[in-house]
């Protein structure tokens, strides 16, 4: 199997079994709400963080397999992190879906998967929503505390 044919089983795995789908909505989360428009990707995502620890993240949203697949991938890779380490692999994230190395590949895992997204820039802001969306959720709880 070639790494083109495994990352596109990642993504079509997400889109059809997402991890960590769902939103709780009650007060113990953070909720933050995002969308694509060029795309119509729509993303829902909450976030619990504890002692600096990032514990549960979901996610609940409409939009295309690369969107809703990364959302699915992006709560797997983030949960059970540090804040920074967190702030840190969104980072890579970023910088993997232009083309660029990331520093922590390994801590990546599956999101690895997008790297081939930089062929289609179209697709960036796709891949990168749910990103996004945790990214602001994160900051948010940061300045509230
Ligand atoms: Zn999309």
């Amino acid at each position: 199997m070639d790494l083109s044919t495994l990352y596109r089983q990642v993504i079509m795995d997400n889109y059809k079994n997402p991890k960590n789908k769902g939103l709780k909505k009650t007060d113990k989360y953070h909720f933050v709400h995002l969308n694509n428009p060029s795309c119509g990707d729509d993303m829902n995502v909450e976030i619990l963080i504890e002692n600096g620890r990032v514990v549960e993240v979901y996610h609940d949203g409409k939009g295309c397999s690369i969107c809703c697949s990364s959302a699915s991938v992006m709560s797997e890779t983030l949960k059970d992190k540090s804040v920074e380490e967190a702030r840190e692999l969104i980072y890579d994230f970023y910088e993997l879906v232009k083309g660029e190395e990331p520093k922590h590949e390994e801590e990546l895992g599956e999101a690895i998967a997008y790297a081939g997204v930089k062929d289609f820039p179209a697709r960036i802001k796709c891949a990168t929503l749910a990103w996004k969306a945790i990214e602001k959720a994160i900051d948010e709880v940061n300045k509230d505390e």
